[in-house]
C-alpha cells in the first residue's frame, strides 16, 4: 500500500516538475494510471492513494474490474483497441474511449450510450509515426473522421491521442509529439473544440508533456512490470 502510494507521488512529481520546467499551466497535464493486467486490488490500492482515474486495454478486464470495484467512484478510461462486439458493454461503463480510428465504432458507442449517463469523452487514435502494422487513422484522414465523429449525439470528442514509434532519443520523441500538436491545432482551427492530447507513456512522458500532453498514460512506472 505504501509502496503504491509513494510510486503515485514519485510519478506524480515528476509530471509537475517537467510541467514546471515546459512553462506549463498548472494541472493541464492529468495522469491516468494504467491497470491493465494487474489484479483489481492494486486499483483499490492505488484509488486509496488519491488517483481517481484508470485506463484499462482490454475490453473484458475493464468490465470485470468495473463490476468488482463498483462502490468506487472511478473514472474509467478505456484505452485499448476496440472491436465492434465490446462497444455495447464498454459505452455503458467507461467515461472515456481514446483509440477510436474508425467512424463505425464511434457511431455505435453513441447509439449503445446508455441513456441518462453524459456523452462519452472520445479521442481519435492517431497513427503518428505512419507505420503499417499500427492502428489509428493517418494523418492526412483525422480532419474527415473528426468532422463526423462530432456530430454524433452522444459522444463528446475531445481530442487525439496516439501511441508513436519508440524512440529513446528526446528531441525525436518531440518531433512525433509535435505532429500530433500540429493537427490538434489545425483541427481547432476549423472550429472544433477539443481539450485533449493523450500522449506520454512511462518511456516517454517528459517529451510529452513538452509537447503538450493534456493526459499522460502510466502504467510500469506505477504498478511495475505487468503479469
Ligand atoms: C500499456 C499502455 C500504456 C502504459 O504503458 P507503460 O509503458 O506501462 O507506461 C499507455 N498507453 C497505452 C495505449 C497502453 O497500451
Amino acid at each position: 500500500m505504501k509502496d503504491l502510494c509513494a510510486k503515485l507521488q514519485i510519478v506524480g512529481a515528476d509530471i509537475l516538475s517537467v510541467s514546471n520546467d515546459e512553462q506549463r499551466k498548472q494541472k493541464s497535464v492529468q495522469l491516468l494510471a494504467v491497470s491493465k493486467r494487474h489484479p483489481a486490488s492494486s486499483i483499490r490500492e492505488a484509488f486509496a492513494c488519491g488517483q481517481t482515474t484508470f485506463g484499462e486495454n482490454y475490453a473484458q478486464e475493464m468490465l470485470e474490474k468495473a463490476e468488482q470495484l463498483s462502490d468506487l467512484a472511478i473514472e474509467w478510461h478505456f484505452i485499448g483497441p476496440l472491436q465492434s462486439n465490446k462497444t455495447r458493454p464498454i459505452a455503458a461503463v467507461a467515461d472515456w474511449v481514446h483509440a477510436v480510428d474508425r467512424l463505425k465504432i464511434a457511431r455505435r458507442l453513441s447509439d449503445q450510450r446508455p441513456e441518462g449517463l453524459p456523452p462519452l469523452s472520445l479521442c481519435l487514435q492517431v497513427n503518428i509515426s505512419e507505420e503499417e502494422s499500427k492502428s489509428g487513422v493517418l494523418p492526412h484522414e483525422v480532419s474527415a473522421l473528426a468532422k463526423e465523429v462530432a456530430l454524433l449525439p452522444n459522444i463528446k470528442l475531445r481530442g487525439l491521442m496516439t501511441i508513436p514509434k519508440a524512440e529513446t532519443d528526446f528531441n525525436k520523441q518531440r518531433e512525433i509529439f509535435a505532429k500530433l500538436r500540429g493537427l490538434q491545432e489545425e483541427l481547432i482551427k476549423e472550429g472544433m473544440q477539443l481539450d485533449t492530447l493523450s500522449m506520454g507513456m512511462s518511456a516517454d512522458m517528459p517529451a510529452a508533456i513538452a509537447e503538450g500532453a493534456t493526459i499522460v498514460r502510466i502504467g510500469t512506472a506505477i504498478f511495475g512490470t505487468r503479469m
